[in-house]
């Protein structure tokens, strides 16, 4: 349906539409939502089809707090409570044996739904107003950077949803951690905004098993996502092209030979998580740009590195 988009700070407004059956966009602290009532699956088909989202991707759904997780997970590990304690409200999704009441659609057919409860005041106040979850994936188009402004998801949504929430850029930057549960183990099937050292502290060492596929039966790894337009190298600086216009994204270093100008620093001051907040706006700034072709060079693979390493060799995939 064709709608006239509006951004804006009217949570009365994102509530009476999402109420009504329609998809909002929402601020959260990872990157901006595209939600819809998680429980209404005619909802769940517009996101799917705002974002032309295959279905086989199941989505995340948002909620207020751990005491609403448990209404709709069937059963809850220890070490999903202890995490769940210490990184709720947060950029922590878990994956849970499901209540029956959430759509399969919202589950792409799997017995386990992805929760999370986000850690944005904006989000946090609509969330609480209603009497139902959102189910939310990224504001992008499938594949493509994913919104960490209002005004991103308006530039790529215009026209397909009524209504942006804007509750400013989004402060963490990059996608949810997500993590599931088999016996005593944890494992985490995508790096992202909660760093994996964060969640060693609490549960212990865990496995990373973000595995590449282009039709995942583990959905959230599929090899080719978060990608630019323009071509993107991810890793090796020695085999650069000479003949081309190069765009790079570094971390807090220049590298020789290539004029500065043609450089973004995400972080001059060599913090990751000021580079993870701005990854996907340099991303799509560049992708807008005159450059032929974008390089980035590989991040130290540790805190919030390791989810920026991977979105990049994602987008270059
Ligand atoms: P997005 O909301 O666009 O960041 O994508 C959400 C990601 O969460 C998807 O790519 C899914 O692969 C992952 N996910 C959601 N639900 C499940 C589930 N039940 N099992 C495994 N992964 C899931
Ligand atoms: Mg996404």
């Amino acid at each position: 349906m064709a709608h006239s988009t509006t951004i804006g700070t009217d949570i009365q407004q994102a509530k009476q539409l999402l109420a009504t059956g329609q998809v909002v966009g929402i601020p959260t602290e990872t990157v901006y939502g595209l939600a819809g009532n998680a429980l209404d699956p005619d909802a769940v088909l517009k996101i799917f089809e705002a974002k032309q989202r295959p279905h086989f991707d199941p989505l995340i759904v948002h909620t207020h707090s751990i005491a609403e997780v448990s209404k709709y997970a069937a059963e809850i590990p220890a070490k999903a409570q202890l995490l769940m304690e210490r990184f709720m409200p947060g950029p922590l999704t878990v994956l849970l044996k499901k209540q029956s009441m959430i759509p399969d659609l919202v589950t792409s057919g799997l017995d386990t739904v992805a929760i999370r409860v986000p850690q944005h005041p904006l989000a946090l106040q609509l969330l609480q107003q209603l009497d139902f979850p959102l189910a939310a994936p990224s504001a992008n188009p499938f594949g493509y950077i994913s919104p960490t402004t209002a005004q991103h998801v308006y530039d790529q949504l215009q026209g397909i949803i009524p209504y942006v929430l804007d509750g400013g850029a989004t402060t963490v930057g990059v996608e949810s951690t997500i993590v599931g549960f088999e016996g005593d183990d944890v494992i985490v099937y995508r790096v992202g905004g909660l760093a994996v050292e964060e969640i060693e502290a609490v549960v212990g060492k865990v496995h990373i098993n973000t595995n590449e596929s282009s039709n995942p039966k583990t959905p959230g790894a599929l090899k080719s996502h978060y990608a630019p337009k323009k071509p993107l190298l991810f890793g090796d600086a020695t085999q650069l092209p000479t003949d081309k216009n190069i765009a790079v994204i570094a971390f807090d270093t220049y590298l020789a030979d290539i004029p500065h100008t043609q450089q973004t620093l995400l972080s001059p001051s060599g913090d990751l998580n000021e580079a993870a907040k701005n990854l996907f706006a340099a991303m799509r700034e560049l992708d807008n740009g005159d450059a032929d072709i974008i390089f980035a060079v590989r991040f130290p693979n540790e805190g919030l590195g390791r989810a920026i390493n991977d979105r990049l060799k994602r987008a270059g995939a």
